[in-house]
This record gives C-alpha cells, structure tokens and sequence, in this order.
C-alpha cells in the first residue's frame, strides 16, 4: 500500500460484495448479520470502535426498516441501519447544527455506547471501521435527499441493498453520487499557498479546495480554483492521494502544483485570506509553536499532504 492510501477513510480494503446486493434481504436473516448504526450521520462508537450488534438487537426497534448492506467482513454480511427517528431526551439543537458538534447522544438499548460527531472520532478508527462509517454515512445522506425520482419527481423505492434506487413511475434508476472536488498543495520554492475560509476557527489556514465542474479534468480543475481564488498561475499539477470525505458527499483529489506566480489576489466571495507559508513556519504550526497560523485539522486530507510534504514524503 502506498503512503497515500494511509489517510483517514483511506480504505480498508473492506469486501463491498457488490455481487451480493440483489439478495441483501436472504443476508439480512442470517443469524451472524451485523449493522452498524446510524443517528442523524452520527455512528454509534464504543471507545474507539464503531460498534456492530445483531439485527435482532433491542435498539433496532427504533430503526428505520430500510437497511444498507456495506460488505462482507471474514465472510459476516455487514449493514447499516439509520436511527435518525429517534428523539433522545434533553436535545440541544444549537450544538447538534454547529460545526464539530461536540455532543453525543446514549440510546438507553446501548448505554455502553454513544453517537459521536464522525469528523470528532475519525482520528481514533481503525482504517476498517472508519471506511465502514464514512461509506454508511454517505449512502445514508444521500437516500435522505434523494427520496424522489430526479427524471420524473415520482417518489423512488430503494433497491439493491441500498445501492440503488428505482421509479416505478417511469423506470429510472438512480445510484448514489460522489462529488468530486480537488485540494491542491501549490508550492513555489520553500513555500505553500494556504488559505482560510470565513467561519474557521481563528488562525486556521489550509489548502485551497474546490469542485471539479462538468466537463474539466482534474489538473484544469487545479489550476482554474488556484487563479480564482488566490490569483496565482499554476504549471505543472500531479495527483498525489485521494480521500472519501462523507460531509456529505465528496472525493477529494489531492493534487501538488507548481506555482508560476506568487502575487496574490484573493476573490473575497470564495475566500477570506490567502498567504504563502514557508516549509519552516509550517513545521512551527504543526508543532503548535507558531504565533498566529494554525493548521488543518488532523484526520482532513490537508493536514496528511502538509504533514507528507514537510517530512519530504509526497508518494
Ligand atoms: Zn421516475
């Protein structure tokens, strides 16, 4: 495996069983099923595991009866059940909407174990579990907003164990998305351009992102997002790594570029500020040393390139 591939939600090499879908309700009786849970695109960890109980499990009750079936682990059929319908006591809203929701909900059929915020806990998974929580959560979203046929607006049926969804109104078939968006590391000599959105905590810089849009390619999608947001021309552009980022539904491609400019002009509607760090200064950050940058957060794709990048392991 390569360095790259060691990022958080990385994979695990999970077994998706594709060939499997089809008869997801015959697996979903077998005694040894297992299903991860699901509260509103939190999952229900213990310690630092996601936990996977029984499909005949007490708290199932409170599932909805839909289910997504993830994969086959040393050959046990793994699903995912989502308990969003659930209302725990004592609901705080404001906390539930902000950014890194710091709350956790304790469904009294599993005292022992709690739904966490996935962006808070990700850190701590193990490769497995985190690519099982990020690929629950994503397909999970997405049958949540994607109730109706987007051909015909008749109200579309879920099929293949999640996998799919089916208009019986007008035949269509309709599959889960994935939104791809670029994350570069452009450098010019010793320095990174970084740049801050408004709404993060304060000090917080990291690599400039952005959509690829219909009909561009990855390295175009690199150099146009670079000139748009922060003025600086962009030659030579490689992929280095990507990363599944459930929140909701992103591919990150992460990309180095090599600046031909450095004079910075920054597009105020896309972001708030934009600088260019030396490999020194960045080394500070990481530490937690520098004065007044702070770096990406740890478990982002951002945080592994810089980190890759200072320590002169790019591959
Ligand atoms: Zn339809």
């Amino acid at each position: 495996m390569k360095i790259a591939e060691t990022v958080t939600f990385g994979g695990s090499r999970l077994d998706r069983a594709a060939e499997m879908r089809g008869t997801a309700d015959a697996l979903k009786a077998q005694n040894d099923a297992r299903a991860v849970l699901l509260w509103r695109g939190k999952p229900l960890i213990c310690g630092d595991d996601l936990l996977r109980l029984p499909l005949d499990h007490p708290v199932m009750a409170d599932a909805s009866a839909a289910t997504i079936f993830l994969g086959r682990e040393d050959g046990v059929p793994v699903f995912s059940a989502d308990l969003s319908e659930w209302e725990p006591e004592g609901l705080d809203d404001e906390t539930l909407n902000s950014f890194l929701d710091p709350s956790e909900q304790r469904h009294p059929a599993v005292p022992d174990a709690a739904f966490a915020e996935l962006r808070a806990v990700m850190t701590r998974l193990s490769p497995r579990d985190a690519e099982l929580a990020a690929t629950a959560k994503a397909v999970t979203e997405w049958h949540r907003t994607h109730r109706f046929c987007a051909r015909c607006g008749a109200e579309s049926a879920m099929a293949m164990g999640g996998w799919q969804r089916d208009c019986a109104a007008c035949g269509g078939h309709h599959f889960p998305r994935t939104d791809p968006v670029v994350i570069m590391l452009i450098t010019h000599g010793n320095s990174v351009l970084v740049g801050r959105s408004p709404g993060w905590p304060e000090g917080m810089y990291s690599l400039l992102a952005g959509f690829v849009e219909p009909g561009e390619t990855i390295e175009a999608a690199v150099r146009r997002e670079v000139f748009e947001e922060a003025g600086v021309r962009v030659g030579a552009v490689s992929y280095l790594s990507s990363q599944p980022w459930p929140f909701p539904a992103s591919l990150m491609f992460g990309c180095a570029g090599e600046a031909l400019t450095t004079k910075l002009t920054i597009d105020p509607e896309e972001i708030e500020d934009a600088i260019w760090v030396t490999r020194e200064e960045m080394a500070d950050a990481f530490a937690g040393n520098h004065q007044t940058i702070l770096p990406a957060r740890k478990g982002a794709i951002a945080h592994f390139l810089l980190e890759a990048w200072l320590s002169d392991r790019l591959d």
